[in-house]
């Protein structure tokens, strides 16, 4: 006699489930989830346990896909946290809430390491200098040609010299006159 509940018949996986079987043998529908590969990273500012083979055992927060029953796919984002702070709790985020934790994360990690904004030409202190420069231009040009009574071809004209002037290469752009 089999233990399996009759009633209960195969789902269709996520694709990314680790399982992919359709979790036949489930005794209720609600167990039939669907969970991807997880990705952990130990946190090795945080006391750690040891298991029960005496190794060391990190606090560690890990993200996997996962499909609760009945529901859509989410982000699931699990936090174990070891010794007196013992969690161990998962939250469930759309992809759009991961990636912009993701983007939190990275900004923030950038921001402890010392790390500027990217540029072309070099640190962030050049890039707000060209920033400052770029905006000085533009609105010496918008006092030099207020945007009013202009025709089709120097309204293109001033585009195309402020188009010039935020890539850097204001020369040789033709302003109306
Ligand atoms: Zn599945």
């Amino acid at each position: 006699m089999t233990t399996t509940n009759p009633t209960i018949s195969p789902i269709i996986c996520a694709p990314w489930c680790e399982y992919g079987d359709g979790h036949p043998n489930e005794h209720f529908p609600q167990d039939q989830t669907c969970w991807g590969s997880a990705t952990y990273v130990a946190l090795s500012l945080e006391p750690a346990d040891v298991d029960q083979d005496g190794d060391p055992y990190p606090a560690r927060v890990g993200a996997m896909a996962h499909r609760p029953y009945n529901e859509a796919a989410v982000v699931n984002l699990h936090t174990e946290l070891c010794g007196f702070k013992n969690i161990d709790t998962c939250a469930h985020l759309t992809p759009d809430e991961a990636r912009a934790l993701a983007e939190a994360l990275t900004t923030t990690a950038d921001q402890v390491d010392g790390i500027k904004l990217a540029t072309t030409e070099g640190d962030g202190r050049t890039e707000s200098c060209q920033l400052r420069d770029v905006r000085r231009r533009i609105r010496n040009m918008l006092d030099r040609f207020p945007a009013s009574g202009w025709d089709l071809a120097e309204s293109e004209a001033v585009l195309a010299a402020l188009a010039g002037i935020v890539r850097g290469r204001p020369e040789g752009e033709r302003l109306p006159s």
